[in-house]
């Protein structure tokens, strides 16, 4: 296969076709890529600086294009999709501030004086997955251009269009060629070959845990230097003395926003057993009330999923289940489900433990804190998940205990790109973005100059 239809997944119809570059192609924008590493890490840093800063505006002035494109693509709500779109401009301005800032230190030695210094790592490879496709893309390439590298970017198969328009983009802001390329493809072609490529000196890879401990286990071949974002099954957990109103309401949201297709999903909700009458009823009444309906409409709270494929596995799940309520869905021919809610008090249960990365949400009822925290921790995953309780030492008590990356407290805050990002456990290794992303790309290198 040397080509792929994009459908659009809200209506199942196709909307284009993508050449898929092959092995030989691959290995011809990597070796563009190490040919404009040499002048790009030259560029003086107020200069990177302001070609940065023109990306953004370029960005700006496309975010509808951009957007519109997203909904069509992705079958993402107008609204995620313009949020996304100012997210590449925002974090192009955030990072756009690094190249001036790219501090070594100076420490104290005897006999002269001790430097460091953060230098640029050469080619990095970002590989993105299809459920955001423009954030998780500027996450990686945007730091890693501040920095000093030069970047190829594999968008996933089935959606590649705004990284593509992206890189037309760079090259408009007046990025040199070859600094970022954007190479739609096969992750068993191109992404594979990041991996086996001597010149990618690192892979920034944002997936499933099962593809990314390939990526980690190839990439050690070379000792190549890896980021993995991976997979979660977030903890909700809601106390009694909680805002229950609050923490009803606002549940549906950070589980069922991208149709469940968020590696943050809050896709566990405990709940106290003394307030989980309570709070079922009003989640019945939030989950009954949601916007379900096409994501071109700017009303639209949740989409599509992603393929048919997609849709089949996570109804999959499903099959044999009593989901207890579930919301609207519209009648059509795309890959659409309903938000659902599922009971259960079986920790082994598939629905449970498993990612299913749809509009699935399992709840479950603990007795007190301990129970709350041993249930959020019983997973292999560690990426997010929210505390919603009105005492603060509990809230600090249990953001301790909860073994995951990012937590939020009555809220579920979505990613802000000057925080810190990433996952414990098999949820990933190192972390995204905040305010030390760039040094994620360079090397750390020390040097003495003796005096005498
Ligand atoms: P995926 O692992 O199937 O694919 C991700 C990317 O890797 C795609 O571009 C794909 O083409 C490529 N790929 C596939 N096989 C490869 C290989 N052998 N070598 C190199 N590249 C390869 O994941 P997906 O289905 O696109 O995305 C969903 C998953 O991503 C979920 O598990 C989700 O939790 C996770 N995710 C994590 C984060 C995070 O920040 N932690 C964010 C978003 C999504």
């Amino acid at each position: 296969m040397t080509s792929y239809t994009v459908i659009n997944p809200a209506t199942a119809t196709p909307v284009t076709q993508i050449e898929l570059a092959s092995v030989e192609e691959t290995d011809a924008a990597i070796e563009r890529a190490q040919a404009a590493f040499p002048a790009w890490r030259e560029v003086a840093p107020g200069e990177r600086a302001r070609l940065l800063r023109s990306f953004a505006a370029v960005v700006d002035a496309h975010l509808e294009e951009l957007a519109q494109l997203e909904v069509v693509n992705s079958g993402h709500t107008i609204g995620n999709a313009r949020w996304e779109a100012g997210n590449v401009r925002d974090v192009l301005n955030y990072y756009s501030a690094a190249p001036e800032r790219l501090f070594g230190r100076q420490i104290p030695v005897p006999g002269g004086i001790d430097v460091t210094f953060h230098e640029p790592l050469g080619v990095v490879g970002v590989i993105v997955p299809w459920n955001f496709p423009m954030p998780i893309a500027g996450w990686g390439f945007v730091p890693a251009l501040a920095a000093g590298n030069t970047v190829v970017l594999k968008p996933a198969e089935v959606t590649p269009l705004t990284a593509i328009r992206l890189g037309e983009l760079a090259l408009e802001a007046g990025l040199p060629e070859g600094v970022f390329t954007v190479i739609p493809g096969k992750g068993s072609v191109v992404g594979e070959r990041f991996v086996t490529h001597p010149l990618v000196r690192k892979v920034c890879f944002t997936g499933s845990t099962e593809v990314g401990k390939r990526i980690m286990a190839g990439c050690a071949e070379q000792v190549k230097r890896v980021t993995l974002e991976l997979g979660g099954k977030s903890a909700n957990i809601v106390f009694a003395d909680a805002d229950i109103a609050k923490a009803a309401a606002s549940a549906p949201y950070a589980v069922f926003d991208n149709a469940g297709q968020d590696c943050c999903a809050r896709s566990r909700i405990l709940v106290q057993r003394s307030a989980y009458d309570e709070f079922l009823g009003r989640l019945q009444t939030a989950v009954g009330g949601m916007k379900v309906i096409d994501p071109g409409d700017e009303d639209s709270e949740m989409g599509p999923l992603i393929t048919d494929k997609q849709r089949d596995a996570v109804a999959g799940y499903l099959a044999g289940i009593e989901a207890a309520f579930t919301g609207p869905v519209p009648e059509s021919d795309g890959f659409w489900l309903p938000p659902t809610v599922v009971l259960t008090d079986d920790t082994q249960a598939a629905v449970w433990r498993e990612e299913i990365f749809g509009p699935v949400v399992a709840v479950m009822p603990f007795d007190d804190e301990d129970d709350a925290v041993r249930l959020a921790n019983d997973t292999e995953y560690g990426l997010s998940g929210s505390i919603f309780t009105r005492d603060v030492g509990r809230a600090l008590r249990v953001a301790r205990s909860v073994e995951a990356g990012n937590l939020s407290v009555n809220s579920h805050s979505s990613v802000r790109y000057w925080t810190p990002f990433g996952g414990y456990k098999q949820s990933g290794l190192g972390r995204e973005l905040g305010p030390d992303a760039p040094h994620a790309f360079t090397e750390e290198k020390n040097v003495f100059i003796a005096q005498d």
